[in-house]
């Protein structure tokens, strides 16, 4: 029998790497956690009807990339696609809204999934971190969340990112700018599904990204000109904010962000060392989404940062990042006695916080060290029957070579002090 492989589009995390992957979801939501958001988990299914209506219908997203399935009672579920509708859906469920305390602020972190065709940087199974501030239309907010994210990147030392902004306008100004872009449209030369694009969702098409579309789309109707004044005021606002953090951007007419929800303020990080997939994370203003959802009217913001295509963009500034070690002190008994008395300072050395392993399975002295080596210990502990009639461990500095006996009644107050 053949063995098994991971489905088409998807990759394991092992160590060592899976540390740098634990470390970026850490970092990225150290700022959130210090800024009042509070962590939530969703399912990692909803009824499809969430995302139709929560992420658009025109959408690639519910179109083409959503696995959906049938569950045996007759559900229409699917594996989420993206975190910004079931965060709002748990929000609207548990009344958070109505605890008097706007905006609700909440952070999440997990897998997603989207059936596309696989790629470096696109993945079936990919992982984001999170963030979604509930119930509050003020552009203080919306900065905020570009300064977390600007400060998360940071934190993780990445400098080749850049951020686009872009402001699409609300309920007033949007539909106008609408329907000045689709008389636009209809006037070029484009395939059918783009034409049925334009009549669904005329914003998506500056999205395209093909050169010829991109190429007749010059001089497309600017929305930048048709933004309502409360609108052009609001973004102003997060313009100043953003400049006086000293968080740089650019602005970006095309970015319209491929969900339908968005609204005002729309952002995208983009990392030039990536290549084709180039958006390391994304989000914006959302007031309509809630009631799309059937909730009330809730203005909202949040953005989503891929945890794949940030740790590529680690790679491709040759960043390494600075973790603690897995393993400070390696334990190698020699015989059953030794092992017992070990095994027992292994524990006290744990229990003291210190990362301790031990030699594990019947092994001699040569596959034990072996293994003490890859562990990357700065110190092996090494006792051997003489030691034992003398009282004392060799330790070892991995570093520097040397070893030298230490008392084993000594031994863990020794190595606890050598390490903190
Ligand atoms: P793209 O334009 O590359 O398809 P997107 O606009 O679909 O990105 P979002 O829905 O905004 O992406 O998701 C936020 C972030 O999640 C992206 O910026 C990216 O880092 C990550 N992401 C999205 N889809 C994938 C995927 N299939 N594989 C890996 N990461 C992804
Ligand atoms: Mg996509």
């Amino acid at each position: 029998m053949n063995t098994f492989q991971a489905p088409k589009g998807t990759y394991d995390l092992l160590p060592p790497d899976s540390a740098v992957y634990l470390a970026v979801r850490e970092a990225i939501s150290a700022p959130l956690r210090n800024s009042g958001y509070g962590y939530i988990e969703t399912p990692g299914f909803e009824n499809v009807e969430l995302f139709a209506r929560g992420v658009g219908e025109s959408t690639d997203i519910v179109t083409k990339e959503m696995y959906t399935l049938t569950t045996k009672g007759g559900s229409e579920l699917a594996l989420r696609p993206e975190g910004t509708a079931s965060v709002l859906r748990a929000a609207l469920e548990a009344n958070l809204h109505k605890a008097g305390n706007l905006p609700v602020k909440l952070w999440y972190s997990g897998s997603y999934y989207r059936y596309e065709r696989p790629q470096k940087g696109r993945y079936r199974h990919f992982s984001q971190v999170g963030a979604e501030a509930i119930g509050a239309e003020d552009p203080a907010l919306d900065a905020e969340l570009i300064i977390l994210a600007d400060q998360a990147y940071r934190s993780l030392g990445l400098t080749g990112f850049r951020i686009l902004l872009n402001s699409l306008g609300d309920k007033e100004c949007r539909p106008v700018y609408r329907e000045a872009l689709q008389t636009f449209l209809r006037d070029l030369d484009l395939d059918d599904e783009t034409r049925r694009r334009i009549e669904i969702n005329p914003l998506r098409v500056l999205d395209d990204k093909r050169r010829d579309v991109q190429r007749q789309l010059t001089d497309a109707p600017k929305l930048r000109d048709y933004l309502c004044d409360a609108c052009r005021v609001y973004h102003a606002e997060v313009r100043d904010l953003l400049t006086a953090a000293g968080v740089a951007y650019e602005d970006d007419e095309r970015l319209v962000r491929g969900l339908d929800y968005y609204t005002r303020t729309t952002f995208e990080f983009v990392h030039d060392g990536l290549g084709a997939q180039s958006a390391v994370g994304g989000g914006g203003r959302y007031d309509g989404l809630s009631e799309m959802i059937g909730g009330p009217e809730l203005p909202s913001v949040g953005w989503a940062l891929g945890v794949d295509r940030t740790v590529l963009a680690l790679e491709a500034e040759g960043i390494t990042l600075q973790l603690p070690p897995a393993t400070s002190v390696f334990a190698v008994p020699l015989g059953d006695e030794a092992r017992r008395l070990l095994f027992g300072v292994v524990t006290e050395l744990r229990r003291a916080g210190v990362a301790a392993d031990f030699s594990f399975g019947a092994k001699g002295l040569k596959g034990a060290m072996k293994n003490a080596n890859r562990s990357g210990a700065r110190f092996t502990v090494v006792l051997g029957e003489r030691d034992l009639a003398e009282g004392v461990a060799q330790v070892k500095d991995m570093e520097s070579g040397e070893q030298k006996p230490v008392p084993l009644a000594a031994l863990v107050a020794d190595l606890t002090a050598k390490l903190t």
